[in-house]
């Protein structure tokens, strides 16, 4: 082990149990029912499985009512459509989420559309997506407060650091770059296609790694002092490791994430945060 503080993503999560199961508490009283909380899984990914286990025990632990829905990989898109038109329906679901990766040749798009923006839960809706990039209030896909809570639990300014986000996708990368541009870091961008990752990658103060590549940053890339957080999550022989050669890496950072217990639990955490708000939002909408 090097000289890094190690963020403990399973604590940071434990300390946010008793602030949720108090607002669900509140939240029970308000509604005069538990809120909702409703995961829609198609088919067999196994990984995706494990990810809507862990979301149940925690909404069950805050004191939510959560309940999954379990298409086969044969189902429709009609059919997953109109799970989700029912569940837009429901009066006892105040937020749903679609697990993802949906089964190859079904249309995730037109299908996250399909859902109430109300109880969009994951912050994929197109309306939730457009609040995301204006900046105004709506549910932010999850990954992407894990990392910021994690970045606040280190006590440092990201205004004016150099933040460098590995990986762009519509889920994870992306809505990481535009929360750390709207807390005022200078952000780039990479993706495959970039050339000389390790150039950006020396120049990070901030580096977020989200590629799905296994220990695709070395070491001796990463700035002395600089704070490391790993989204990536990749499955070997020997067990689950991130996206950055973690052991090298904590020589030269002042702070690293573990794979695992780093970003995933915080994750599962900002679920229930956000099918919180939605529940609260809600509540205030019907009078209660
Ligand atoms: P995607 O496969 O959708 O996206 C991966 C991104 O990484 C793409 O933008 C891709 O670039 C980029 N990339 C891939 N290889 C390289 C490389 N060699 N150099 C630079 N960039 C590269 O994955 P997700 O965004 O959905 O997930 C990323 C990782 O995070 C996965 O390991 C996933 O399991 C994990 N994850 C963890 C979560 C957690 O809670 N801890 C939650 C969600 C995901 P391009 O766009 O050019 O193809």
């Amino acid at each position: 082990m090097g000289k890094a503080t190690v963020l403990d993503g399973k604590a940071l999560a434990e300390q946010r149990l008793a602030p949720q199961k108090a607002r669900a508490l509140a939240l029970t009283k308000r509604l005069g029912r538990p809120p909702g909380l409703v995961v829609v899984r198609v088919g067999d990914d196994a990984a995706s499985q494990i990810y809507v286990r862990y979301k149940m025990r925690r909404a069950q632990a805050v004191g939510m009512q959560a309940e999954v829905v379990h298409l086969p990989q044969s189902a429709s898109a009609a059919e997953v459509g109109e799970r989700l038109a029912a569940l837009a329906a429901a009066a006892y679901v105040d937020a749903a989420l679609l697990q993802l990766p949906l089964p190859p040749g079904l249309p995730t798009a037109a299908l996250l559309a399909r859902m109430d923006p109300d109880k969009d839960v994951d912050g994929l809706h197109p309306r939730s997506v457009a609040a995301l990039y204006s900046g105004t209030p709506g549910p932010r896909p999850c990954t992407a407060p894990a990392v910021l809570h994690l970045l606040r639990a280190t006590g440092r300014p990201l205004q004016g650091c150099h933040a460098v986000v590995v990986g762009r996708s519509a889920i994870v990368g992306r809505p990481i770059a535009l929360l750390l541009l709207q807390q005022d870091a200078t952000v780039t961008l990479c993706h495959a296609q970039t050339r000389d990752l390790a150039a950006h990658v020396r120049r990070a103060d901030v580096l977020v790694v989200a590629a799905g590549s296994p220990e695709l940053i070395a070491g001796d890339w990463i700035k002395e002092g600089a704070t490391v957080i790993d989204v990536g999550i990749n499955r070997r022989e020997d067990g689950l490791c991130g996206d950055v050669d973690f052991a090298a890496a904590a020589r030269r950072a002042a702070f690293i994430t573990p794979v695992p217990g780093g970003v995933g639990p915080l994750t599962v955490a900002m679920v229930i945060d956000n099918a919180l708000d939605l529940a609260a939002a809600r509540a205030a909408a019907a009078g209660l």
